[in-house]
């Protein structure tokens, strides 16, 4: 899948990238290979500042093979308009790359799709990685307390401080979550203007 290209990082080689990439959309290493569409690798900057991670490709995704392209996506992007975040700042992936049938989050095939995140946030270094909702969270910081106590503030991690915030699906259930969504977008613009500095 495309991305927008920048130059890459002199020990991070624009071939490695594209490897890597082929090598998650033609990936048969759990089940899910044999009933997705697409597999869906990534959206956005190679140097970003900011990635944001979700949880798994949904029917839209998985039909254009483009992360968060659906409702939840156009809540993300709305967040991302709010922030001020330029399209060379940021990007846009998940934990599964492909989707799991009826939308259900399968962790044994998070394990197995688990070295492509770790590599793909290894070659794109971002500063700031804001994990979406409960698995993304609690893939990147095993033990976290539930995304509700977490979201909204910083949280010393590697190989990047987070900024957690709730899944944007949430924001699309009622009007409460919707507030406390912006409520929490609003507090990572703040913590971003400020220098993204961890506690
Ligand atoms: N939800 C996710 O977590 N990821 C997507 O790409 C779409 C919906």
């Amino acid at each position: 899948m495309e991305a927008t290209s920048h130059k890459p990082r002199s020990t991070h080689s624009r071939a490695q990238w594209d490897r890597l990439t082929t090598e998650i959309e033609t990936c048969q290493r759990c089940p899910l290979g044999a009933t997705r569409t697409h597999a869906v690798v990534y959206r956005g900057s190679l140097r970003p500042r900011v990635v944001f991670v979700g949880e798994a490709p949904g029917a839209e995704e998985d039909r254009t093979g483009r992360p968060f392209v659906g409702r939840s996506g156009r809540r993300l992007d709305a967040a991302v308009a709010r922030l001020g975040l330029s399209e060379s700042e940021y990007g846009v992936l998940n934990l599964l790359k492909c989707r799991p049938p009826a939308n259900r989050f399968d962790a044994r095939a998070a394990r197995t799709c688990r070295p492509y995140l770790d590599r793909q946030l290894d070659w794109l270094r971002p500063r700031v990685l804001v994990p979406l909702g409960r698995q993304a969270l609690r893939a990147l910081v095993p033990g976290a307390p539930s995304v509700l106590m977490a979201a909204g503030r910083p949280w010393p991690a590697r190989p990047a401080p987070l900024f957690p915030l709730l899944h944007p699906a949430a924001a699309l259930r009622s009007r409460r979550w919707a507030e406390r969504w912006e409520r929490d977008v609003d507090a990572l613009g703040a913590w971003l203007r400020a220098g993204a500095k961890t506690p």
